[in-house]
């Protein structure tokens, strides 16, 4: 479904998303296509309530809002606020800092912390399953005062390890080891059988030979490219990582660092994508709520 959007920028969104009302008109052509479909029992015909604010399945006769079930669910949260929140959070390059959101929405810090966290989540929503073509494997380490990599001065740092497809999308995620079974686990998760993978010789990527072409750059020998075989994209992609993370978090703490990468890879798969797309694109997939519990571990 491909919806004629009249807004183009931040001061045109404000405008065109007076009210709540608005939104969820809005936020209903995004994930229903207009057609509301129940969240406890999937029916596809319900009743619809005081102007759309709520509905009413036929079926299972249950009461449901086009936010039931989404990221958006249960906050106190004004939907508008949340428009502008994943709009300036989608369109801004490195994103924007939970401080700084707070300032521009006039919510708490918590609560900005905390929408950010959810967006976030429906970012992942989007993550590729399968890589295929050329594909660049490599580990990195995140956090901690020192720079270096496997060992040296890795403590307090937390490894990631990071697939990208040249032209094409990555995924990334941190690792508790950068053992073989681990790094092959994810490869041979993520990149379709057959297709080339591209590694530095670490030891941990022997073996990928039986079911992928496996070509090795040898860091060691202070090699970094030889023809096509490199892996500077994904190294590239590293740099953006810890840009992000150092320039505008600061500090990431290791239990959420997984929702970082998936921030950052959402922003280099959709590198394409115009800031009206990117704000769509989430909408469309704004499924599946995040808690306040699963973020911190206690009640709200
Ligand atoms: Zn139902």
């Amino acid at each position: 479904m491909e919806l004629i959007t009249k807004f183009k920028n931040l001061a045109e969104l404000t405008t065109y998303f007076p009210d709540d009302q608005s939104c969820r008109e809005y936020l209903e052509q995004m994930r229903w296509n207009g057609q509301p479909v129940c969240p406890h029992c999937a029916h596809d015909v319900a009743y619809r309530f005081a102007a759309g604010t709520y509905y009413k399945c036929k079926a299972c006769r249950k009461k449901f809002t086009v936010t039931v079930g989404t990221i958006f669910e249960d906050t106190k949260i004004p939907l508008r606020k949340w428009f502008i929140a994943l709009y300036i959070f989608t369109s801004h390059k490195k994103g924007v800092s939970s401080c700084q959101l707070a300032k521009d929405l006039g919510i708490t810090q918590k609560s900005a912390w905390h929408m950010l966290h959810r967006i976030r989540y429906a970012f992942g929503i989007t993550e590729p399953l399968e890589l295929t073509d050329t594909v660049e494997v490599d580990e990195t380490y995140v956090g901690g005062k020192r720079k270096g990599k496997r060992g040296r001065g890795a403590a307090g740092k937390t490894a990631v390890v990071g697939l990208v497809e040249r032209k094409g999308k990555v995924y990334a995620r941190p690792v508790n080891s950068i053992d073989k079974a681990t790094l092959q686990g994810i490869v041979r998760e993520r990149v379709a059988p057959g297709a080339r993978v591209v590694t530095d010789e670490l030891a941990s990527y022997t073996g990928l030979a039986k079911d992928y072409r496996h070509d090795t750059i040898r860091h060691g020998d202070g090699v970094y490219v030889v023809g096509d075989i490199y892996t500077n994209t994904i190294e590239g992609y590293w740099s953006q990582l810890k840009r992000g993370i150092f320039g505008i978090y600061h500090q990431v703490g290791t239990k959420h660092l997984h929702r970082y990468c998936t921030e950052f890879s959402f922003r280099y798969n959709s590198r394409k994508s115009g800031e009206v797309a990117r704000f769509n694109e989430v909408l469309t997939g704004c499924d599946g709520r995040l808690m306040f519990k699963t973020l911190t571990g206690k009640e709200q």
